[in-house]
């Protein structure tokens, strides 16, 4: 039996990918975000699609963010993250940062817990500087206040919208 229950929170992530059909590999993680367990998806942004970020040549980004109301604790919830990036190929002893990736799931914002512990960083550093966070957040999620940082809306307008492209 389990002895302790852990509270709901809303959690944020972040979905990019730019190997093996970056689009249907975004809708495959949305499907395992939703099957995961003690958690229920409440929010589902467009897909956009995005020139890569940092100094490796390679494809453009599909890139989107999915709402979670979860039990899973922080830990749990990234290798849950972890073990779908894996169901989708990814090879995390190979990959270079910011390289090529069929799937990369971040934790952006776990309620308004911040952690900085080893491998766990919340609310996840880049979310500031990148626009294919913020557009899909000021999509779905305009009101979400991330502890430490200024509105989605001031971050958005102060990125740009260069580049990138929504789907569909
Ligand atoms: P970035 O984190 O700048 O977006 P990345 O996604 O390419 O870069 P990865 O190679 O996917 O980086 O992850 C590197 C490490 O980041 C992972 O091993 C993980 O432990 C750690 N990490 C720290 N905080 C987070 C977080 N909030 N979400 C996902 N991974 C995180
Ligand atoms: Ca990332
Ligand atoms: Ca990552």
């Amino acid at each position: 039996m389990p002895t302790t229950l852990q509270p709901w929170v809303a959690a944020w992530i972040g979905l990019g990918s730019n190997q093996d059909d970056p689009q249907a590999q975004i809708q495959r993680a949305i499907e395992a975000l939703k099957q995961l367990p003690d958690t229920h998806c409440l929010r589902v942004s467009g897909l956009y699609a995005n020139p890569p970020f940092g100094p490796i040549p390679q494809p453009d980004y599909v890139n989107a963010v999915v709402g979670l109301l979860t039990r899973l604790t922080p830990r749990v919830l990234l290798g849950a993250l972890q073990q779908i990036e894996l169901a989708a190929g990814r090879n995390r002893s190979d990959s270079q940062r910011w390289g090529p990736r069929p799937l990369d799931l971040d934790l952006l914002t776990y309620g308004v817990r911040q952690i900085a512990e080893h491998g766990l960083k919340v609310p996840h550093p880049g979310i500031a500087e990148r626009n294919f966070v913020l557009l899909p957040l000021l999509e779905v999620a305009p009101s979400l206040q991330i502890p430490g940082l200024p509105s989605i809306a001031h971050m958005a307008s102060s990125v740009g919208r260069s580049g990138i492209l929504r789907l569909g």
